[in-house]
């Protein structure tokens, strides 16, 4: 978790991390990123966060590549296609 709040799975957004060093959004293998659908968490997603969570390095590169990712998309995970 990247913040501290208790939700339901419904209420959070998940990324992982392939063996490939290539970020996902949504459920996948090995470890995850959860944070907060609403509201600012992800843009808590730290390097330093990140490599907690992910209990790895993550470069300030991938994390800021994992941010665009996010706001990229801005949707729920599993959500079917990208909104325009
Ligand atoms: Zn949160």
């Amino acid at each position: 978790m990247v913040c501290r709040a208790r939700r339901g799975t419904n209420d959070l957004s998940r990324a992982g991390r392939s063996p490939a060093g290539a970020w996902y959004l949504g459920r996948g293998d090995g470890r995850g990123v959860w944070w907060c659908v609403a509201g600012s968490c992800s843009r808590g997603l730290s390097a330093a966060r990140l490599g907690r969570a992910l209990r790895g390095s993550v470069s300030e590169a991938e994390a800021a590549a994992l941010r665009e990712l996010v706001e990229g998309r801005g949707d729920a995970p599993g959500a079917p296609g990208v909104k325009e």
